[in-house]
């Protein structure tokens, strides 16, 4: 039996792979795109298999445009339509002082968690909308709690990379809302993921962890079960929604 289609990106690891996993679950046929960890998005791809439904894993960079285009096009080709995408791969770069950023990690940090989830999101919605012949469908875009706080000495640059996210998701959502399509964000607090080793700091969830006034850090599958509910249908009145699950952070 064949379900909707739905793009994960960045699906191999942390919050995507807990949410190919959820979405698994929910029905979804999923697409679990990784950037270089193919083992990963294997392992989260049979994971899907073992729940009955389809799943292929494809390598694209989201801060590359031919590589967003490969992933559509090959979801079309093994899959067919798509009814969802959630734009979830993202970094933080390292962590430094903004007046220790190189103009080449900026770039990056906008390359992958603005302009990748603006070019994805423009592709999803030529696909989905209904005033184009499509069948209407749902995005989701990762955001992050960081806009609300800045992340100073931390990564400035990365909140503000989500700050545009959140613009974004807004302006989209309220464009296209007469096409069938939804948009909206999740904004997680702290997320226990290899995203804090990649920023130069592995401990940083366990050490701040506690400072959240409910206790912990998040589990990614307590962030998946937000971004599953968007997409789905129990979700039809929601759009333009910035959903925090920050444990009150
Ligand atoms: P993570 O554990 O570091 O995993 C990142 C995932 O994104 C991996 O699957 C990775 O693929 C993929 N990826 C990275 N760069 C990519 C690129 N250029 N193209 C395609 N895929 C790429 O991250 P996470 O913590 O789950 O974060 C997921 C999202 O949630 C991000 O947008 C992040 O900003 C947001 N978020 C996280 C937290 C947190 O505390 N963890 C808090 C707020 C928001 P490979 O496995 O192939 O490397």
């Amino acid at each position: 039996m064949t379900g909707k289609v739905l793009i994960v990106t960045g699906g191999s690891r942390g919050i995507g792979a807990a949410t190919c996993r959820r979405a698994a679950a929910d029905g979804w046929d999923v697409v679990v795109n990784y950037a270089g960890n193919a083992a990963a998005a294997e392992a989260v791809a049979n994971d899907v298999r073992a729940a009955g439904r389809r799943a292929i894993t494809v390598q694209g960079d989201m801060a590359n445009e031919e590589d967003i285009n490969r992933l559509f096009a090959t979801t079309e080709a093994e899959l067919g339509p798509i009814a969802g995408i959630v734009c979830n791969a993202g970094v933080t770069g390292t962590i430094t002082r903004v007046e220790n950023m190189t103009t080449e990690a900026m770039r990056h940090v906008m390359d992958v968690n603005v302009l990748g989830v603006m070019i994805a999101n423009r592709e999803a919605v030529k696909r989905l909308s209904t005033k184009r012949g499509g069948s209407g469908g749902a995005i989701v875009n990762l955001s992050s709690i960081a806009p609300r706080i800045g992340s100073p000495n931390e990564f400035v640059h990365y909140a503000a990379s989500k700050g545009a996210v959140d613009a974004w998701t807004l302006g989209l959502a309220r464009e296209v809302a007469g096409d069938g399509i939804r948009v909206n964000a999740v904004a997680p607090g702290m997320v226990d993921t290899d995203i804090h080793a990649s920023a130069g700091a592995p401990d940083r969830s366990a050490r701040l962890g506690p400072t959240v006034p409910i206790g912990r850090s998040a589990t990614p599958e307590e962030i998946a079960e937000a971004v599953v509910w968007l997409l789905s249908d129990a979700a039809s009145y929601c759009t333009s929604t910035i959903l925090n699950v920050n444990g009150g952070r």
